[in-house]
């Protein structure tokens, strides 16, 4: 295993050179729930490919777009059935009031889940509705609660809790201090591990998890890692991030005289800030694959990681 970050890391130790010890980092991939009329056979293909890597765990967003926690239960379900993967659920605040969303936690482990990714949600228009938790350390606590109350029927193990944290701020916060001030809470409440948002410099990721450990953070920050493919798709993902467009990656992008060639940048630029972020000692990786199982495999082909 990379050695963990620590707060003195230089910045200047960031490089891309393959790390020798990859094999035996933390890895994992984010999938979405299909959709009902979704292709079985490509779904199938998507689990089997992803499977051959052994990841750690496999996280399963949730949405509206699924049903909220509907979608999300039933693909785990699959997954448990199909695979040996080890699922972890997306649970929103979005998705429910405190008494939907213990609801909702009871299905889940019925279903096979023995870890959370502890988030908010997106803020509906007009905020959150009357009834539902304001923000994601209040699901961690109540989490925590769920399974104290329940000892038993978890044979007196524990749940999996990971949060979000973000390298780039969070839209709404108001300084990056928030941002660190935040991941402590949710760490005192009883947070496992963080996934990292989106982000697109090595140096980005590395500032911010030396400034959480300096301020206490001791759970792991994986980062977490896009394809990315085309200059429309990273500019999209920002735009449902609230995050800036980073200009140097969009400009190297759009230098591209061919769709082929634009993928071909986008991966090589990909495939180097991954290495970067391992060797600067990160956790692990987290791969958002967006349901695609051969950019996932060029991905880590890339970064010399075989199944
Ligand atoms: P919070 O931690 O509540 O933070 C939101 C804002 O409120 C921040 O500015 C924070 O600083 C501030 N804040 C936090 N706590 C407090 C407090 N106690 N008092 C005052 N201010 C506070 N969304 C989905 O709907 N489904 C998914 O499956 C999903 N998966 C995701 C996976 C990852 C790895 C990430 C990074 C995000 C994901 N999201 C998902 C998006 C996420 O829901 C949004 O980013 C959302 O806007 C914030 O979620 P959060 O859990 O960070 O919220």
């Amino acid at each position: 295993m990379s050695p963990r970050l620590s707060a003195s890391a230089p910045l200047d130790q960031i490089s891309e050179d393959t790390p020798k010890e990859l094999k035996r980092t933390a890895l994992s991939f984010e999938v979405i729930p299909p959709r009902h009329d979704a292709d079985a056979a490509k779904i199938d293909r998507l689990l089997a490919t992803l499977a051959a890597y052994n990841p750690d765990y496999i996280a399963v967003t949730s949405s509206q777009r699924s049903g909220w926690l509907e979608g999300t239960a039933a693909f785990i379900e699959k997954i448990s059935r199909d695979t040996a993967m080890r699922p972890l659920a997306h649970l929103a605040c979005t998705a429910g009031t405190e008494e939907e969303l213990v609801g909702w936690i009871d299905t889940l482990v019925d279903a096979g889940v023995r870890g959370l990714l502890a988030l908010r949600g997106d803020l509906p228009e007009g905020g959150m509705p009357e009834g539902h938790l304001p923000h994601a350390d209040s699901l961690v606590r109540l989490i925590r609660r769920w399974e104290s109350d329940r000892v038993a029927r978890l044979a007196a193990g524990r749940l999996a809790v990971g949060v979000a944290c973000y390298p780039n701020g969070h839209a709404e916060s108001a300084t990056p201090d928030e941002d660190i001030d935040v991941l402590l809470a949710k760490q005192r409440l009883g947070a496992d591990f963080a996934i990292t948002q989106l982000f697109f410099d090595a140096e980005d990721y590395v500032r911010f998890a030396q400034r959480a450990r300096l301020a206490g953070v001791r759970i792991p920050l994986i980062p977490g890692i896009m394809p990315m493919t085309s200059r429309a798709r990273v500019e999209r993902m920002c735009q449902l991030s609230g995050l800036a467009g980073p200009t140097k990656v969009l400009d190297q992008l759009a230098a591209a005289t061919s769709p082929e060639e634009e993928k071909e940048i986008g991966m090589q630029i990909t495939a180097s800030l991954a290495k970067s972020v391992m060797n600067a000692g990160a956790d692990g990786l987290h791969i958002y694959t967006h349901n695609n199982p051969d950019i996932t495999t060029d991905l880590l082909n890339r970064i010399g990681v075989t199944p």
